[in-house]
């Protein structure tokens, strides 16, 4: 078992399930008792920061009790954010989890590295003697923001179905690894009765604030772009880009091809990519002025509706009518303009 120190700074690991399991107090304790009150304002404390930060934050570790309310905070706060119900929510926790995690392990040996591996089941190799670190492809397609030069295929060196990777690489894909984990687990799970009605409060602040954050998601021009007449692919496509999801290839690249046949400048659509975890303006400028056309020789056209359905990238649960009778998310967000000035038409006119 390890020691509280790192179970509080990984409370993820099995061991600190099972120490939460044997030495912590019932969820009634946990939530009434005076003693457990720090580990109630971390577990908000987290919650907030994974929404304002990315980041679930640091806090001072130094002595026992400290390590104990953080260690416990983690329960705490993962049962709040099932309480507050919104998907956005648990991806931006997930997230603000496994951005705390990514910067953790930058700072651990190989050793740990290799422990919290093999806690996702990862297939990770380590040649001591050549000191090469490695991990199935299978595991690394998972895992890997392939969307970035650096982390496609065609980039990286492959030994018997093992692609090299250095300990930064590791601590990455161990963040998504994290971001997964936590979000499926807590996306099903039921809200316990006694946390909504203990920090009924907080999860009504939470949850007004998601909305808020929401309706400016959904009503914020983005240079020339309406957000609320996009087509549902897109809307989720850009949604999970500003949740800080990671996002297919192929979605991001439907997405930049639509910005820019909407004529939207390449400064505005990095601003789009701009809250991604790991935005580099760089990179992301690069690829955006390729697909454009602004550097390349090529300029690529917007995917249709067929395309995005064969990458399953098209919602199927959320098409309405307007997609049914169109086959290009161009033409479905221009349909949308031309209705929505027509009705706007319409009903000016009746007024007089
Ligand atoms: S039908 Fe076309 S426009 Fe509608 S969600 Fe699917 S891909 Fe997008």
């Amino acid at each position: 078992m390890k020691d509280l120190l790192t179970l509080a700074k990984y409370p993820f690991l099995s061991d600190a399930k099972i120490y939460v399991r044997k030495e912590a107090p019932t969820v009634q304790e946990l939530l009434e008792d005076p003693l457990f009150e720090r580990a109630r304002l971390i577990a908000i404390d987290r919650l907030d920061n994974a929404f304002h930060h990315n980041d679930v934050g640091d806090r001072s570790l130094i002595t026992e009790t400290e390590a104990l309310m953080e260690l416990l905070s983690y329960p705490i706060a993962r049962m709040i954010t099932v309480c507050i119900g919104d998907s956005f929510l648990i991806k931006r926790y997930a997230l603000g989890e496994a951005v705390h995690l990514y910067k953790n392990l930058l700072k651990e040996a190989i050793d740990f590295l290799l422990y919290s591996a093999k806690e996702f089941e990862l297939d990770i190799q380590f040649d001591v003697d050549e000191d090469r670190l490695s991990i199935s492809f299978i595991h690394y397609l998972r895992y890997a923001p392939t969307r970035y030069k650096t982390w496609k295929m065609i980039n990286r060196e492959m030994i018997d179905g093992y692609i090299t990777i250095n300990h930064k690489d590791l601590c990455r894909l161990l963040q998504e690894a994290l971001r997964h984990r936590v979000n499926n687990e807590l996306k099903d799970k039921i809200c316990h009765p006694m946390v909504q009605s203990f920090f009924s409060e907080d999860i009504t602040r939470i949850q007004n604030k998601v909305l808020m954050h929401r309706k400016k998601m959904e009503t914020a021009p983005i240079g020339r772009l309406d957000v609320a007449k996009l087509p549902p692919c897109l809307k989720d496509i850009l949604a999970a880009i500003q949740s800080g999801e990671n996002v297919p290839h192929m979605g991001r690249f439907a997405l930049v091809a639509f910005l820019s046949s909407l004529k939207m400048t390449a400064n505005d659509i990095v601003k789009v990519f701009s809250t991604a975890p790991d935005f580099e303006e760089e990179k992301t400028r690069y690829q955006i002025e390729h697909i454009t056309g602004t550097t390349g020789a090529t300029t690529y056209t917007a995917p249709g509706c067929d395309k995005l359905k064969t990458y399953g990238l098209c919602p199927s649960e959320k098409i309405d009518e307007l997609c049914r009778s169109t086959n290009h998310p161009l033409n479905y967000y221009r349909k949308k303009w031309q209705n929505e000035t027509h009705s706007t038409k319409r009903s000016s006119q009746s007024k007089k």
